[in-house]
This record gives structure tokens, sequence and C-alpha cells, in this order.
């Protein structure tokens, strides 16, 4: 190419925002990972999830958190806006669930946004509405200590990326799993959740056992084997289902890294050597495990979702966690399942 002179631009906040949301913004689940996460960090103790459609049309989060000052209101659309993090070292120290300052900016840039929020030490509320990452709108406006935000018509602006939602079923299913990763990492934090104005899930508040049964039904409560375990590099809690529940393929595989859900093929292969001998071929064993980590050990920064993560200690976890599950087995003398018709 013949160069013409200078042509490099910075470009403006609402095209890069909207090429950032690519990576944050994948589908109406994404959206509820975010907003949920956010009232997490808000410190609510009550959270409702409203979604229709499978989050095409709206996808609102409602919590009773502290709620956002009329300036931060504005602030928090915007790209590299945070609360929680202020210089490098705090990338290290991390102990909220969000930290990059992306997601409402990227989700402001390619849905329609209306959010309403209130601090204890304001007399009204604030309510702010964008479209496709522009403000349109800024008004007072009442409402109780917390935020209400909501996304509407997700990707009304990307026409292309519309069309590569799945059905509503698909859609669902995401929605469901998200909303699941975040509710058993806070049992004690009430959840709803409400599709189509019907009831999906109503989780009070209680310790991990009730929230587990809650989710998953009363069934499951007599499988359910402790594990507890603590070392100088990790301490770890939870449970795993004996191996009559396990399932082929996939059931329920839950690990969390001090209270956020991690996707790690290699943490999952020491559970299931732990149930070595105990398990048919291609069963899985369903597990509900906590890991607490000092956050300077991991790097939780490899991508926008957070789902992957490193360890220093990679192989000692990986140890411990294989013997705490084999020393439970053990313990409460679980034996091969002869149920499986094989
Ligand atoms: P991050 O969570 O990485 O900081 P977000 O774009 O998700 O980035 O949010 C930006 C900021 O907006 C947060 O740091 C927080 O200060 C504020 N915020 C977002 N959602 C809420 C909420 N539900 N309640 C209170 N503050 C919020
Ligand atoms: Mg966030």
């Amino acid at each position: 190419m013949i160069s013409t002179g200078d042509v490099i631009q910075l470009l403006p906040d609402h095209v890069a925002n909207q090429i950032a949301a690519g990576e944050v913004v994948q589908r109406p689940a994404s959206i509820v990972k975010e907003l949920i996460e956010n009232a997490v960090d808000a410190g609510a103790t009550e959270i409702d999830l409203i979604v229709k459609d499978a989050g095409r049309t709206l996808v609102q989060v409602i919590d009773n958190g502290s709620g956002m000052s009329v300036t931060d209101l504005r602030l928090a659309f915007e790209r590299h806006a945070t609360s929680k993090i202020r210089t490098t070292e705090d990338i290290f120290q991390i102990q909220t669930k969000g930290f990059r300052g992306e997601a409402l900016a990227s989700i402001a840039a390619v849905a329609q946004i209306d959010a309403v929020t209130k601090t204890d030490s304001e007399e009204v509320g604030n309510r702010l509405i964008i479209e496709g990452g522009q403000v349109r709108d800024q008004l007072p406006a009442a409402h109780p200590r917390g935020t209400s935000l909501s996304v509407k018509n997700l990707f009304y602006n990307v026409p292309a990326r519309r069309n590569f939602l799945k059905s509503n079923q698909v859609e669902l299913r995401h929605i469901q799993e998200e909303f699941l990763r975040v509710a058993l990492a806070h049992e004690k934090i009430s959840f709803r959740f409400f599709h189509n104005d019907a009831e999906v899930y109503i989780l009070k508040s209680g310790n991990l056992k009730q929230r587990i049964v809650q989710i998953f039904g009363r069934k499951i409560e007599a499988q359910l084997v402790p594990i507890s375990e603590e070392t100088e590099i990790v301490k770890i809690s939870g449970f795993v289902g004996k191996p009559e529940s396990a399932k082929k393929q996939r059931g329920e595989q839950y690990f969390f890294v001090n209270n956020r859900f991690i996707k790690s093929p290699y943490l999952h292969k020491a559970i299931t050597e732990a149930f070595e001998n105990l398990l048919p071929n291609q069963y899985v064993p369903s597990y509900f495990l906590y890991l607490e980590i000092d956050p300077s050990k991991i790097d939780i920064n490899i991508h926008p979702t957070k789902t992957e993560i490193k360890f220093e200690d990679e192989y000692a976890i990986f140890a411990v966690l294989r013997s705490a599950v084999k020393h439970s087995l053990g313990q409460f003398n679980i034996m091969p399942s002869l149920d499986f018709d094989q």
C-alpha cells in the first residue's frame, strides 16, 4: 500500500466499546453473569434476576447492595472505570468478582440500558438511560437502596451477532448455568430467578448443603460426601457425590477458587483420579469444591470472563485435592458402585 501521510486515528469510545463487547458479551448469559457479579460485589444480600425471552428482550438484575452515586452511575458505563482496583499491586490481591471495569461499557455498547440506583447517603435515587453506548437521559428517580439494571434488546444494533444466538432453550440453559455458578458460590445471599414471569429458582440464604439441595433436589442430600482439608497453600471444602450418583460424561461439576467458578480440566483430573476404581469408565463424579488460595498465587487475568486461572503451585494443589477426596471417600467407606448398567 502506498502511504499518503498519517492515517492512524484513535477510535471513538463507542466504537472501541463495541469491539471490546465481542469478548465480554457473547450471549444473554454473559450479561447475567456480569450483572449478578456486580450485585455480589456491591454487597447485596438479596438479588433478583428477571429474564424475558431467554434474555433477548430483557435481562434485569435488582440488588439491595451499596447503590451508586449519581457521578458513579455515569462513570460505571465508561471503559476501564472500576471502583475495585486502583494500582497494579491491587491486581494481585483481588477479592472481588470484577476489576477490569469493562463489563458495563461493553454491555451498554450493544444493548439498551435502563439503570436506577440509590445509595444510603442520598434522598432519592438516579436513573440513567443508555442506547448503543450513548447516554440518552439522566434524571432523579425514586428507588430503595441498591441498584436495578435492565439490559434490553441485546444486539439490537448488531444484527449479525443477534442472528448468532441459539434457540431460546439453549440460551436459557446458559443463563441458568451462569446463575447457578454464582448462587453456589454465595449461599448466604438470597436469589430469585424469574423467566417470562414464571419462577425458576427461589433460593433462601443458608449453608452450602442447603443451597445444593435447594437447587438440585432432596435426592442429592444423601449422596454428598464432605471434603475438608487445609494446608499452607490451599484450603479445600465442599462435597463430592458418592459413586452411585455419578453420571455418564457430565453431571454437576463445580469448582470454585476464592468463590469464583473456574473451569479446570487439570483439577478435574485430580478428582477423577481420586475416584479411580470406584467408577466404571466414562462415569464422572459430581462435585462442589471450594478452594481458597492466596490471591497473589493465582492469575485470573487470562481472559475477560475469568473462568480460566493459572496457579503458581499447580502440581501441589493437584496433589492435595486428590488426596483430600481420596481420604474422604475412604473415611466414609465408599465402595465401588455395583448399580451401573455397564
Ligand atoms: P468491574 O466490575 O470490573 O469494576 P463493571 O463495568 O462491571 O466493572 O462495573 C463498573 C463499576 O460500576 C463497578 O466497579 C462498580 O463500582 C459499579 N457498579 C456496577 N454494578 C453495580 C451495582 N449493582 N451496585 C453498585 N455498584 C455497581
Ligand atoms: Mg463487573
